[in-house]
């Protein structure tokens, strides 16, 4: 057994315990959502979310250490075997004139806290003593039939919170799931106001898309409901999808380490490699409000991909050397290899190549900057080249001593 599988166990248990605990105390609770949906499709649920009719003083009078995240919302935290379990108090939620968060709160029962959720397939109850599945919106034979529908008027719930259509995207490529007509018909209908959305939860969402679930259905899908420019602010110029779907072959298991290698398939299908340049990953990472870390790791693979497609043929040993040794040449040859199989064949067993010569493909460098200065070379200008071709020179086998490297660092300043 997997550690992971225990720790799914543990939490599962750990949340069964905080309904009956609330049950012992008189009040109703049930497990709801995500994990009830999961289960039904034999995932292992890594998040329990409870739903009760426990009011938040409530709910701090059974478990004192309940921390709150919105008093109005009446959704507390709270602690159980080492695992934080959310706990929300059943409620109806008015209108929102942010199309984001409901103008007010009303706690209520579960028939009427199903109703705000957003889609069948996550609107079910579990009672965790038995098993037993509280179904009011027919969740399970929209899961049966793979169909992801709306709870109540599908407009309205769009309206209610614009950000909804790309949880419905979300969840059909997750789970292959088909969109239910009328609200695929009501996504479309409303897709514009998608730019009124903030970027951080439009960026946060399609982080989620890219690291779990098919990108291929996700990307097909944004385009097929016209959401997809009011996220990359550009129309498609390019109507491919083979390095989506390359990657979606090659690497299908969820993981946050696919988001960049996800966007940078989706931008290169989606514009064509020409097109997509370091300001173009700057826009985007921009419009998705990504962290520093994340654009450098997605500049640097759009990068050693056009590279790869236009280079590598040229490219002397040193130069492949360092490129095949670059954090981020694997994702960027899993992208050429959508469309190149033949080639990447071939550069692979160059690579193994290289990485067979007496230097290999990234040693430790024999000469540093402080080995040129104890021979007498001032740091100034050209001194970062004069390293770079000394190493160059090391990938390339011509010498092979600190004192070589050295004394052709201390030719190269006194030529040039
Ligand atoms: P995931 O596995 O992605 O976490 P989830 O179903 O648990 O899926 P959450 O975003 O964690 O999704 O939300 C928990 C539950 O809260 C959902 O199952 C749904 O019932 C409800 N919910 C969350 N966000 C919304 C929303 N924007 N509109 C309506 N209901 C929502
Ligand atoms: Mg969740």
């Amino acid at each position: 057994m997997s550690s992971e599988s225990r720790d799914n166990r543990t939490i599962r248990a750990a949340a069964a315990d905080l309904v009956q605990r609330l049950r012992d105390a008189g009040h109703v609770a049930y497990f709801v959502g995500g994990c009830v949906r999961d289960r039904l499709l034999g995932i292992e649920p890594t998040e329990y979310d409870i739903a009760t009719d426990a009011v938040p003083d409530e709910v701090r009078g059974v478990f004192p250490g309940a921390r709150l995240v919105g008093e109005s919302f009446g959704v507390m935290l709270v602690r159980s075997h080492g695992h934080v379990i959310e706990i929300a108090t059943f409620r109806t939620e008015g209108s929102s004139s942010d199309h984001r968060h409901p103008d007010h709160v009303e706690f209520t029962n579960e028939h009427e806290d199903v109703k705000r959720r957003d889609f069948t397939i996550n609107g079910m109850f579990e009672d965790p003593a038995d098993g037993r599945v509280v179904d009011y919106v027919g969740g399970q034979d929209d899961l049966e039939a793979r169909r992801l529908r709306a709870i109540g008027e599908p407009a309205n719930r769009f309206v209610e919170d614009h950000l909804r259509m790309l949880r419905a995207v979300r969840f059909a490529a997750r789970y292959d799931l088909e969109i239910d007509p009328p609200t695929a018909d009501a996504i479309r209908d409303q897709a514009g106001s998608l730019s009124g959305v903030s970027s951080e939860r439009v960026g946060q969402e399609v982080r989620r898309m890219c690291t779990g679930g098919l990108l291929v259905r996700a990307v097909d899908l944004l385009a097929a409901l016209e959401l997809d420019v009011a996220i990359l602010g550009d129309a498609a110029t390019h109507g491919g999808m083979s390095r989506c779907a390359h990657l979606d072959d090659v690497d299908p298991s969820p993981s946050p380490n696919r988001f960049e290698p996800a966007l940078a398939a989706w931008l290169l299908d989606r514009y064509g490699v020409d097109a997509v340049d370091g300001s173009r990953c700057e826009g985007v990472g921009d419009r998705l409000v990504c962290s520093n870390q994340e654009r450098a790791r997605l500049e640097s693979i759009v990068k050693a991909h056009r590279m790869i497609s236009f280079e590598w043929e040229e490219m002397d040993i040193a130069r492949r050397k360092r490129l095949a040794s670059s954090p981020v040449f694997k994702d960027a040859l899993c992208l050429f290899a959508a469309d190149h199989a033949a080639q990447v064949e071939a550069i692979e067993h160059e690579v193994k190549r290289l990485a067979a010569t007496p230097s290999g493909l990234a040693p430790a460098p024999l000469v540093m900057g402080q080995h040129l200065i104890e021979a007498g070379l001032n740091p100034g200008p050209g001194f970062g080249d004069v390293l770079d071709a000394i190493y160059d020179a090391q990938l390339e086998d011509r010498l092979t001593t600190r004192s070589e490297g050295v004394a052709l660092g201390l030719e190269m300043s006194n030529s040039g």
